[in-house]
């Protein structure tokens, strides 16, 4: 269902109802782009103009991150809209695991090409009767990005897996849906490394009790110094909202 949190759209499914829009739209195929939104999205959207056009084309924005749930849940406590984490990479995992039943066609643009082709390798072992018509490494100059969906939308792919990092990632999709009026794209950020080992995923404990922050926290330092950035101005503007909800009471 979709509400907002901060001022940005956000759509409150869970993880298995995100699955299956999914899987609809792979069996009757249409577009769907899909955007797994973190607080250092909302932050950056705030000046960033692109990245805000891409959050409001998506057809589904889904809250990758206890930061999104967390503000949710403060700044909405009459509402009783269930809203639950929907990680970026599960919900990637799922949507492979769709086209696998359905035999469908994945590209996979981003990363460099050493990890793509190991993810790559990886995925065609795990999910068996998907079909990977396309790779293309993400270390090239914007002024190719043209190009590159040209050549992807040449193998119709029904599932077009994004990891470029945000906002690159969002905005490439947004700005080429056209050339893919019938597949699902996805940003799924660092994925990909973690698929091809490159990058551990939180072990279940922490993923478990809300705190995958946490471990990304200390084994990514350079993320962390990237994120903290942001993190700090969305706290204070959840807090600032949370005051202005109180006063209009
Ligand atoms: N990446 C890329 N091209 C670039 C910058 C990054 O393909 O110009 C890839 C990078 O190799 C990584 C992915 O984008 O696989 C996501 O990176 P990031 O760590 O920013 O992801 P997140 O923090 O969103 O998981």
């Amino acid at each position: 269902m979709r509400k907002r949190v901060l001022n940005q759209p956000i759509d409150t499914f869970t993880l298995d109802e995100v699955v299956f829009f999914a899987k609809m739209a792979l069996s009757n195929p249409k577009q769907l782009k899909i955007v797994t939104l973190n607080p250092e999205m909302i932050v950056n959207a705030m000046k960033n103009i692109e990245l805000q056009a891409a959050i409001n084309n998506a057809n589904l924005i889904v809250p990758d991150g206890t930061g999104i749930v967390w503000a949710f849940k403060t700044l909405n406590k009459n509402d009783l809209a269930k809203i639950e984490r929907v990680p970026g990479i599960e919900l990637a995992e799922k949507i492979l695991e769709s086209a696998n039943e359905l035999k469908k066609r994945v590209a996979i643009f981003g990363s460099t090409r050493t990890i793509i082709e190991k993810a790559a390798a990886i995925m065609q072992n795990k999910y068996p009767d998907i079909i990977i018509v396309k790779t293309t490494d993400g270390y090239h100059g914007i002024e190719k990005d043209l190009q590159v969906a040209e050549e992807i939308a040449d193998e119709n792919p029904d599932l077009i897996l994004v990891a470029l990092g945000s906002p690159r990632q969002e905005i490439w999709i947004n700005k080429h849906s056209d050339f893919f009026p019938k597949s699902i794209l996805i940003g799924i950020g660092g994925s990909l490394d973690v698929w091809a080992g490159k990058i551990k995923r939180a072990p279940r404990w922490f993923r478990d009790n809300n705190l995958e922050w946490f471990y990304r926290v200390v084994s990514q330092p350079k993320r962390t110094i990237r994120i903290l950035k942001s993190l700090p101005q969305f706290v204070w503007m959840v807090f600032k909202s949370s005051l202005q909800i109180k006063q209009d009471f």
